[in-house]
């Protein structure tokens, strides 16, 4: 069952420092730079500094990264007229043309490889090994669309017919999207969305994270210097309510494409229902997780510990898909914990920019606070089971909390999603494995599980059962491929679409069934 020893799910083997040397040494030439940007809209966007944000590091907080002027209400406005008259223009633009321009894009970001990774970094508290799986994601969105695109949206489908007639059916675009996203992969879901919807013949209006609008702005930058029309693609970095209430209440936004916290996702899909005399529109969500981990007493524990590792640890705990509940059967729980305990305790927290560090920061204070209260609450119920010890010297100035685990009786006992590094365990019995499955599909959060048996047909069945969008067996449950393991969940965790797949341009598209009688 156990492959050869991965040190990430995308063989990219870390912390060699040969590796890295060559794009650390590229990078140091943008370390210091400020980026001070506003909004790429169709029409001129005028200073505005009342209007404008500062962006701290969250590696530490005393560092100016730049700072962003906020799109106004008038001016989100504006941008949906641009993008409403841009729609057919581009709608009829060849295929090959907008997949172009996305292949562009791609060969653009690979070359701006070391600026954007800085950025990732500087910005979003990014590990090197994060920004670079990061860029490389977002670069494989653009390729696979690109061709996924060519493949759907070429010519029209010849369906069988009675003689004398002919029918056709085609795909086109829906009109207007607005594509709103999170900061924890600011270049790959963001590009993966806006590519996504542009490349299926839609106008995008895009609303990128507070925290990192400047690398998103970068990236709108080399789009543009790929051939995308300024009307066809618009960056609107600001506020989410003060935006997103323009994008969701405007009845000729066609489609939202979504990717953050459930809350947001529900707050979003109210406001697009509440519009009145829309068009019914397309949500596509992709929100938070749940995610669990069960590990019968087959399992090997060493392998069991690298895995839970990368999945609870790695990007400090800030994926959707992290795992947040270890279910251990109690013949092993002991032995894993020991081992775990360990490794929690070799784990460095702290530069990101460095490559001896496993855990930079999270992305800011807001975070550190809501996530520091949770570990205060299991702390004062006794439930620490290890915690990574923090050295000041490298987290002092910082937004970092440590990688600790605590024992809790079950997933019920969590509320929310913990978006940070908290991994919480539970054990249980052999017999009551059903509970166990109960429990979690009854959470309703069904993003990514993982088992760890060496016993086949229990993994197997265990994977059957679970009601999530994405199962892993014997490995991390991180770092889902473009075009590999198409990624997204269902239920709480999102509206069932999978990123970097097969049918998720079809999504975008509408379709038109044209009959001639001949
Ligand atoms: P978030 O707070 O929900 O924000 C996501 C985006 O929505 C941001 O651009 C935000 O803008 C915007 N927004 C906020 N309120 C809005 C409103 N009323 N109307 C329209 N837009 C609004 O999530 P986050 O903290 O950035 O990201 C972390 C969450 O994303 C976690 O729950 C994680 O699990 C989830 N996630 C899911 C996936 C997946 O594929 N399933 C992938 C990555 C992350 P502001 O930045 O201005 O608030």
């Amino acid at each position: 069952i156990y492959g050869p020893k991965r040190q990430n799910s995308k063989g990219v083997n870390l912390n060699i420092r040969s590796q890295y040397q060559p794009l650390m040494d590229e990078m140091a030439a943008f370390m210091d730079k400020e980026h001070n940007v506003k909004p790429l809209l169709a029409i001129e966007v005028a200073d505005d500094p009342a209007n404008t944000h500062a962006v701290l590091c969250p590696f530490d907080r005393r560092v100016r990264v730049g700072s962003v002027q906020w799109t106004t209400k008038a001016q989100a406005s504006q941008a949906v007229d641009a993008a409403w008259a841009a729609f057919p223009r581009w709608d009829a633009t060849p295929v090959s043309e907008r997949a172009a321009i996305l292949r562009r894009l791609a060969e653009l970001m690979e070359s701006h490889m070391a600026e954007l990774m800085t950025l990732c970094s500087r910005e979003g508290g990014k590990l090197l090994t994060d920004g670079v799986d990061e860029i490389r994601e977002a670069v494989d969105f653009c390729r696979y669309y690109a061709m996924r695109a060519e493949e759907l949206f070429g010519d029209a489908t010849r369906l069988p017919g009675p003689t004398g007639e002919s029918n056709d059916l085609m795909l086109a675009g829906k009109g207007v999207f607005a594509a709103i996203s999170p900061w924890n992969f600011p270049v790959a879901i963001f590009c993966g969305q806006i590519m996504a919807a542009a490349v299926a013949g839609n106008t995008v209006l895009a609303k990128p994270a507070e925290q990192t609008s400047l690398v998103a702005h970068r990236v709108i930058e080399l789009l543009y210097e790929a051939g995308m029309p300024r009307d066809v693609v618009q960056l609107l970095p600001g506020d989410g309510p003060t935006v997103g209430s323009v994008l969701t209440s405007d009845p000729r936004i066609t489609g939202v494409v979504f990717t953050g916290g459930t809350d947001t996702a529900q707050i979003i899909n109210r406001a697009l229902a509440a519009r009145e005399g829309a068009a019914l529109p397309t949500l596509i969500a992709e929100t938070g997780g749940m995610n669990a981990m069960i590990v019968d007493s087959t399992a090997l524990p060493e392998q069991v510990v690298v895995d839970v590792i990368q999945s609870a640890f790695q990007s400090a705990g800030q994926r959707c898909s992290a795992l947040r509940v270890l279910y251990l059967q109690e013949d092993v729980a002991d032995r894993v914990i020991e081992i775990l305990k360990g490794a929690m305790d070799e784990l460095h927290v702290g530069d990101p920019r460095d490559l001896g560090t496993d855990v930079g920061p999270v992305i800011d204070e807001d975070a550190r606070k809501g996530l520091s209260a949770h570990i205060e609450t299991l702390k004062g119920e006794g439930r620490l089971v290890a915690e990574t010890k923090l050295d000041p010297a490298h987290t002092a100035h910082g937004t970092f909390v440590a990688p600790v685990a605590f024992e809790i009786d079950g997933i019920d006992a969590l509320e929310r999603e913990q978006f940070g590094p908290i991994l919480h365990i539970v054990r249980y019995k052999a017999e009551d494995i059903d509970a166990v499955i109960e429990s979690i599909n009854e959470r309703r959060y069904g993003l990514t599980f993982g088992v760890h048996s060496r016993n086949e047909s229990f993994a197997e069945a265990i994977a059957q059962k679970i009601r999530v969008g994405n199962v892993y067996v014997n490995r991390n449950i991180i770092g889902a491929v473009v075009g590999v393991q198409p990624f997204g969940g269902q239920g709480l965790s999102g509206t069932g679409p999978k990123a970097g797949g097969p049918h998720y341009l079809l999504r975008f598209a509408t379709e038109k069934t044209l009959t001639i009688n001949t």
